[in-house]
């Protein structure tokens, strides 16, 4: 059976944690905008910036991937990352908060959530997940890839429309693979199990 056909089921696990995640945590979230960031307003538009939240935590939320029946993943078992990106909510280890590369790399996350859609950012990056473990996770890949750019090269140019559609090249590279993948992610956004686009309590 297809992997991303066994990956389904875990769908609606996936997008109710997200959703309970993000309801903890609404009442101390901050507009990405109050942080004063010097290179990010160069970058991404003043709407996103507004619209992106911040969540500083102790301990970054970790998705119980083995409780979806996903343990074969088992390399996202044990990073202890310094952020997690969640839909428009970037959540920061306490200390990490005012890291501009990090940050950086969480909004290419952002861009990519925006771009597939709940559904088919959460199938795809399982999927990926599982072919190539966390590290090698091309949506990784290509976070960490601007994130270089930004260290190193200085500012890149028009990195909202090239995030999009390097996210949207890898949809449908991901989607030829195979039959299954490209009937599944063109029903995925369709499938609702809850308010989760317009709502975080929804
Ligand atoms: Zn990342």
């Amino acid at each position: 059976m297809s992997r991303l056909l066994q990956l389904l089921p875990a769908l609606p696990k996936a997008r109710r944690w997200v959703r309970w995640t993000l309801a903890d945590h609404v009442s101390v979230a901050q507009s990405l905008s109050t942080r004063r960031f010097s290179r990010l307003p160069k970058l991404y538009p003043h709407e996103l910036l507004d619209r992106v939240k911040i969540v500083v935590v102790q301990k970054v939320p970790r998705p119980p991937v083995e409780q979806w029946g996903l343990g074969a993943a088992d390399q996202f078992l044990f990073v202890d990352p310094a952020g997690i990106t969640l839909l428009d909510t970037i959540f920061l280890q306490c200390g990490s908060e005012t890291n501009e590369s990090l940050v950086f790399h969480e909004l290419v996350h952002v861009v990519q959530w925006r771009t597939l859609g709940v559904n088919r950012f959460l199938g795809l990056y399982g999927l990926l997940l599982q072919q190539h473990g966390y590290f090698d996770n091309p949506l990784e890949v290509m976070a960490r890839g601007f994130e270089t750019r930004l260290e190193g090269a200085g500012p890149p140019h028009g990195v909202l429309p090239a995030i999009r559609r390097m996210t949207e090249e890898l949809l449908a590279e991901t989607s030829k693979a195979s039959l299954v993948n490209r009937m599944a992610f063109a029903l995925l956004p369709a499938l609702r199990f809850g308010r989760l686009e317009t709502s975080p309590g929804g």
